[in-house]
């Protein structure tokens, strides 16, 4: 019998829908980590505000982010593996495939990881949109204006430093996000907010479908400052997740008025 030296063929028959299944699975895998992330932010936000006690809350806001940073940490490595079964898979259709795939497909994730695990608390989190949104929505309870950056407020670890320079190049704003709760249409708080599915602004329900109705069929421009967008009333959609966040805010700024008209009376017991 006549030994049949292996091609390229003869490995693929089977390795190529083992490969495309595998990475299908990552990319679920992947869907519900990001799903369990989403979670956070608000959670970390009703945490804070509504701890027992400030040092209780700090505890377990504390464990949210690590819960957050782990579910981060966990996603990249799926995205990974994902990204890296994705090549395998088109190796293998160019008939390029390495000789022994799944000992090559180990080497590369050992040596991504070993990569990640390499970097700084700043360049794994600071950027991450999940992490930026459970420290903004946690920031909002009782925060002064708007978050500073994160990677001001993560301290440095060695190898930070490295890339001050490379961060520059990039955006800025990152972690700073403006919290914008008032309507543009009647300039006080969000009442009853819905935002726009064509731009990032959101509105009042009764000013904003009011607005629209008086534009007549073809639709209004969004009202916020330098926004281009046409609106119509099918452009717009229900914000839950922003109502609370505005109604957390007015909270917020209720219980300043108290803190401030209490120090008031405080001052004028001081100078009767
Ligand atoms: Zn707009």
């Amino acid at each position: 019998m006549r030994h049949e030296t292996p091609t390229a063929c003869a490995i693929d028959a089977g390795l190529a829908p083992r490969v495309r299944q595998l990475g299908g699975e990552y990319t679920q895998v992947r869907a519900h980590l990001d799903a369990a992330l989403n979670f956070f932010p608000d959670v970390g936000a009703e945490v804070e505000e509504f701890a027992p006690d400030a040092a209780a809350g700090t505890s377990y806001v504390a464990r949210l982010d690590q819960g957050t940073r782990q579910l981060i940490d966990l996603a990249h490595e799926a995205e990974l593996r994902q990204t890296l079964l994705e090549s395998l898979q088109r190796e293998i259709a160019e008939g390029v495939a390495p000789e022994d795939p799944a000992q090559t497909y180990r080497a590369a994730v050992e040596r991504h990881r070993a990569e990640y695990a390499q970097k700084t608390t700043r360049q794994k989190y600071a950027r991450h949109p999940t992490y930026v949104d459970f420290r903004s929505r946690v920031w909002e309870v009782r925060g002064e204006g708007a978050m500073p950056p994160l990677v001001d407020m993560i301290p440095a670890e060695p190898g930070d430093e490295h890339n001050a320079d490379d961060d520059d190049d990039e955006d800025i704003v990152v972690g700073g996000t403006l919290q914008q709760f008032r309507c543009p249409l009647t300039a006080t708080l969000l009442d009853d907010p819905v935002e726009s599915t064509v731009c990032a602004h959101a509105y009042s329900r009764a000013a904003i479908t009011e607005y629209i109705q008086q534009a007549g069929r073809r639709g209004a421009e969004c009202p916020a400052a330098a926004c281009h967008a046409v609106l119509t009333l099918r452009t717009l959609r229900d914000a839950p997740s922003l109502k609370r966040r505005v109604e957390r805010y007015a909270r917020q700024l209720a219980r300043r008025e108290e803190e401030r008209r209490g120090s008031q009376w405080a001052d004028a017991a001081v100078l009767d």
